[in-house]
């Protein structure tokens, strides 16, 4: 904030004093029958695996009702999640939404919303073994979605040189290449990222973002339960453990595991599946 603020005016402390208020409660909204999930969880059989190479992001498959984990294997290191409906790229992962319905960081319970006009469950958060973490003295936590993913434009715009192997640019290529296009014409599809395993908050003083070393090692796994069939897309950043550097072949980085796994599907058949959405979309009608 500038230093130059206006004075502040009498009953400026009266002001400050009210009240917050939750925007979206917990319990508003029915929440995901965790026990349904746990059980399906208890059938389910690895199908599929995907290694996402440093530096480099990799393109995946999940269908409706299959489960899958980002996987931490070899070292500490973040990886940077896109989520697409896999007959729709228009209907993506919604990260601005599901910050404001769960928190800045997500765990075990919440889901990952897609965009308006659907905004629908894409994949709910089925297991968290970081989950103990929760917030730190620094007000940190794990898997944040209030960063955006490390990007050239950003690199070049604070007078750093260009470089290929941010987090958008590996989600533009793995996309690209599931597409069968060049990178640069998908890149519009390449959308804000769950931040997993990435250690994140504000500063207390200033409010600013700032990362941390994540706590993640090998073994450690975030889990999904897939609501509808997703196309997803995993970037292992250039940042590593993000302790200190991104946007750099400076970092020490490792690979992720991705894993696919297929439950009995008879253990689903309570499971509430998320439905269109109810809004007519005449918005008011057209101006008069
Ligand atoms: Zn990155």
């Amino acid at each position: 904030m500038s230093s130059k603020s206006p004075p502040a005016p009498p009953d400026a402390a009266s002001r400050r004093a009210a009240r917050p208020t939750i925007v979206y409660p917990a319990g508003a909204m029915p929440g995901p029958d965790m026990a349904v999930l746990d059980s399906a969880r208890q059938t389910m059989v690895k199908i599929r695996d995907v290694v996402v190479p440093p530096r480099d992001a990799r393109a995946f498959h999940v269908t409706r009702g299959q489960f899958f984990r980002i996987v931490s294997i070899d070292g500490p290191q973040v990886g940077d999640l896109n989520l697409w409906n896999a007959h729709d790229l228009s209907e993506r992962f919604f990260s601005g939404k599901t910050r404001a319905l769960h928190a800045t960081h997500v765990s075990a319970g919440d889901r990952l919303w897609s965009t308006m006009p659907h905004l629908r469950p894409m994949a709910t958060i089925s297991h968290d073994t970081l989950g103990w973490y929760g917030w730190d003295a620094d007000g940190a936590g794990i898997h944040d979605v209030i960063g955006t993913r490390c990007d050239p434009y950003t690199k070049l715009r604070l007078g750093g040189a260009a470089y290929d192997f941010c987090c958008h640019s590996n989600l533009s290529r793995a996309l690209g290449a599931e597409l069968k296009v060049e990178p640069g014409a998908v890149e519009h599809h390449v959308h804000d990222v769950l931040n997993v395993f990435m250690c994140t908050g504000f500063t207390r003083d200033t409010h600013q973002y700032f990362m941390k070393a994540s706590p993640v090692r090998p073994g450690d796994f975030l889990e999904f339960f897939a609501e509808i069939d997703l196309l997803g897309a995993l970037s292992a950043c250039p940042g590593g453990d993000c302790s200190a550097t991104h946007s750099s072949d400076v970092a020490a980085c490792y690979p992720l595991l991705i894993e696919i796994f297929e439950p009995d599907r008879t253990t689903l058949d309570s499971w509430t599946w998320p439905s269109p959405s109810r809004y007519h979309r005449r918005h008011g009608g057209m101006p008069g």
